[in-house]
């Protein structure tokens, strides 16, 4: 049975998404087989991660310059944001490269119950981009469970009263869909097809 520093890397690598303690102790036998070229790699680049990746001061996307390379693409179409709970939402657009316009990271979804408060969201800094005058289109694409549409109505409420139309993504996405595991046509299907909110 592995003990301490080992133990405990083990136990950190096995709470990460997608892995568990099998996974995690073979990750950590495969790099034990060559620990100062593969363990030192890993170490250096998680350093190199830690100290030169930045959040972005407009969106909240993660990059190495802020603002993001995404909102200083002067190729986008300013005019529309898409909403998003997640960094893994926007890499999961722009994997389907069907969104061209900027984005805007909430960090999360509205859980009153769990202490997730709007406050708690990056959802003053949405509202100071729309009331800035830019933005004609706000596209709600938060998750279709149940969180993630209450969090969409809550936003397209607090947007009202400024002169900007806000769009969900289509019906047809399954109640429970998260965008991060949509293939890149039903995303780009139900981004075509969006709705109003009414
Ligand atoms: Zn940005």
């Amino acid at each position: 049975m592995e003990k301490g520093v080992l133990a405990e890397l083990i136990a950190f690598i096995a709470k990460l998404p997608g892995l568990g303690p099998r996974s995690a102790r073979r990750i950590v036998l495969q790099m034990l087989k060559n620990p100062s070229e593969k363990m030192g790699a890993f170490a250096n680049l998680l350093t190199k991660v830690m100290d030169e990746v930045k959040r972005c001061a407009e969106c909240g996307n993660i990059d190495i310059v802020t603002p993001c390379n995404v909102c200083t693409d002067n190729k986008r179409d300013p005019n529309v944001l898409c909403v998003v709970e997640d960094i893994a939402d926007l890499w999961a657009l722009e994997r389907g490269m069907v969104f061209k316009g900027r984005y805007h990271i909430l960090g999360g979804y509205l859980s009153p119950i769990n202490g997730v408060t709007p406050d708690k969201l990056n959802i003053d800094s949405l509202v100071r981009r729309v009331a800035s005058g830019d933005v004609k289109e706000v596209i709600i694409a938060t998750n279709s469970t149940l969180e993630g549409q209450s969090t969409g109505f809550y936003i397209s409420d607090l947007l009202q009263q400024y002169n900007v139309r806000t769009t969900r993504l289509a019906h047809g996405i399954p109640l429970g869909a998260e965008i991060d595991y949509m293939d890149e046509g039903t995303l780009s299907h139900a981004l075509k097809m969006r709705q109003d909110y009414s």
